[in-house]
């Protein structure tokens, strides 16, 4: 890791600091259902603390509209629905003012906050305005101040420098943790920096410990490297299957990305997910795998449906067949036993593993044992370096209780994913280096 931390700043005593966070934490009826993403932030925090900063806190919770913003903006959703005459602009306007206040506001993660952090935390319920600013003012040495939701305001998503300049204005230092946001290139996570707005911008230790861990197995990994890719779509997939098939000795792919592989191999798939421009792509990387000497393990079950389950956790009837020969008005919705143990035993054989995607859909109980027992496989590595790489694989080893047999599961699923890639994220590359 060749970027400046936190660690390398010198004589924090008074000085401002801003970090950006990754607090976009699920609610539900205003509280609080999943605190990973706040807990992962404090030593960041607590070093600036203990160390006699005044720190300011930001983030961005969900996807709201920019209420705060003199000039509103409607996202594409709303324009098509604006365009089909199914509503008006100053309707959804009237209605995000009064509903996204209440329900996407940082309040409560202050509020949390607060409680860990000894009541050192208070709330500006705006992000650049009169009480923000107000509240960094009044900032004493050791505490935090948190400002309301970043996506407020559009400016955020656009990189609005006249925005950026009100953020820097709170500062002379910027940190930034959040590993969820930093493969996005907004005002706050990256903006700010290359601006030249903020001359000191290092990394907290969340963003440290991920790009430790995982560029770094990425880079120089034990072997036997195994990597498991799941999850829907090939199309959302295409670098990180190139960019893996290079790094790693064994690819693993599940989920309903492994019916476009099984149909470019010649098998029969039935109404399984295909997606038949990429048919091309998957007979290309068959080849590379060939070529670069790499295995490229395919299901050899499959456990199938006559529909895709409606409700996703509706009650299903389910049969297992060969994964090139589902019957035509069939649909391959998880792995089969068999392809369980074949990925299992490899996976257990492995001195580093990563994983990113589901291998079915693990959101109906009884499509969810492929999944089930990839996380197990990762628990059972005994001795190997495991990644999850955030998302839906990163939920169901939390769920399982599998959480604490794993190296590492990231907080952020698209910002691993595009590590996995090979990119160098935004939030990451306007840091300073060492
Ligand atoms: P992704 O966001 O690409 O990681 O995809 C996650 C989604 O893939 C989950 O919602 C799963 O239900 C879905 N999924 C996994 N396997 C299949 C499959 N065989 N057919 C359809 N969807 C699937």
């Amino acid at each position: 890791m060749n970027k400046m931390t936190v660690k390398d700043l010198k004589d924090l005593k008074g000085k401002r600091v801003l970090v950006r966070c990754d607090f976009n934490v699920p609610m539900k009826d205003g509280a609080i259902t999943d605190e990973n993403r706040i807990i992962g932030a404090l030593p960041t925090i607590k070093y600036l603390m203990e160390h006699g900063a005044k720190t300011v806190l930001c983030s961005h919770m969900g996807k709201p509209h920019s209420i705060f913003s003199d000039e509103v903006k409607l996202n594409k959703k709303d324009k098509k629905k604006v365009d089909a005459g199914e509503t008006t602009a100053e309707a959804i306007i009237e209605k995000a003012k009064k509903d996204e206040p209440k329900k996407l506001t940082l309040a409560p993660v202050a509020k949390r906050l607060n409680e860990l952090l000894g009541g050192k935390v208070t709330f500006a319920s705006d992000v650049v305005g009169a009480d923000a600013q107000a509240k960094v003012a009044a900032l004493k040495e050791g505490e935090c101040v948190l400002l309301e939701n970043l996506r407020f305001h559009w400016e955020e998503e656009k990189k609005d420098l006249e925005f950026c300049k009100k953020l820097a204005s709170f500062c002379e230092i910027y940190v930034n943790d959040a590993f969820g946001t930093a493969h996005r290139s907004h005002a706050s996570t990256a903006a700010i920096v290359e601006y030249g707005l903020v001359k000191t911008a290092v990394c907290g230790f969340l963003i440290e410990k991920e790009l430790t861990v995982m560029a770094d197995s990425l880079e120089h990994p034990t072997r036997p490297f195994v990597a498991i890719l799941g999850g829907a779509k090939v199309a959302d997939k295409l670098n990180v299957i190139s960019n893996l098939l290079e790094k790693c000795d064994t690819l693993i792919i599940g989920g309903g990305m492994a019916y476009t592989f099984l149909k470019a191999q010649g098998g029969s798939v039935g109404t399984s997910l295909v997606d038949e421009e990429k048919l091309g792509y998957c007979k290309e990387m068959l080849e590379k795998a060939k070529s670069l000497g790499k295995e490229l393990l395919l299901p050899v079950d499959t456990v199938v449906c006559k529909d895709f389950p409606d409700p996703i956790d509706a009650p299903v009837e389910i049969k297992t067949v060969v994964s090139k020969e589902i019957p035509a008005d069939m649909m391959g919705l998880d792995i089969g036993e068999e392809t369980r143990k074949l990925f299992a035993d490899k996976i257990k054989t492995a001195k580093t593993v990563i994983w990113n995607g589901p291998m079915g859909v693990f959101e109906n109980p009884t499509l969810a044992a492929g999944t089930i027992a990839v996380a197990q496989a990762l628990a059972d590595a005994k001795g190997a370096t495991t990644i999850v790489g955030g998302g839906d694989s990163a939920a169901a080893c939390t769920q399982l209780g599998f959480a604490d047999k794993i190296t590492h599961i990231s907080t952020g699923g698209g910002a691993s994913l595009e590590l996995f890639e090979g990119k160098v994220l935004p939030g990451i590359a306007c840091l300073n280096e060492k």
